[in-house]
């Protein structure tokens, strides 16, 4: 069955390219993914260039054989499928960023709601840059929840999420 995402369609050919890349990444751990792509005048998305570790960690490869780079996909080794802030930053200036955790064994996508409001990504843009993500390795637990409050006020207030899987 085809996912819609906002105004975009996101078809099951794509959604099991994800299952695929979780698999992946479950035997090799390591962070997978791809660019999501519309055509001009047709919502349906289709996959883009494919990245691989930290290729994957801050922007997917923004660019498309063809089409309009619209998000991406990527993988969460260790992680569950809540979206990061620089996940969201992502999904923000881009429309879309879809996250699939081998944990959980789950897909989900963050659509921004309406349009691109320039003092809003400058806020998320400065509270990416505050926050210091990625998190070095020992982190405690005030610094945790002040990625988290951050994280989950600019999640609640400017996206849609949507399970795939
Ligand atoms: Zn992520």
């Amino acid at each position: 069955m085809s996912i819609k995402l906002n105004s975009y369609i996101l078809p099951e050919d794509v959604v099991e390219k994800m299952k695929v890349k979780i698999e992946e990444t479950k035997e090799k751990n390591i962070e997978l993914g791809f660019g999501l792509c519309r055509m001009k005048y047709v919502n349906t998305l289709k996959p883009g260039v494919e990245c691989t570790g930290d290729e994957c960690k801050i922007v997917q490869m923004p660019e498309c054989p063809t089409g309009l780079y619209v998000g991406g996909f990527h993988t969460h080794p260790s992680g569950v499928a809540a979206p990061s802030i620089a996940d969201l930053k992502n999904a923000y200036v881009n429309d879309v960023e879809c996250v699939g955790a081998q944990e959980e064994d789950a897909i989900r996508c963050f659509v921004r709601l309406g349009y691109r409001k320039p003092d809003d990504e400058k806020y998320i843009i400065s509270k990416f840059k505050e926050i210091e993500e990625p998190f070095p390795k020992v982190v405690d637990s005030a610094q945790y929840e002040r990625w988290k409050s951050a994280r989950d006020e600019i999640w609640n207030k400017h996206f849609q999420t949507v399970d795939v899987k």
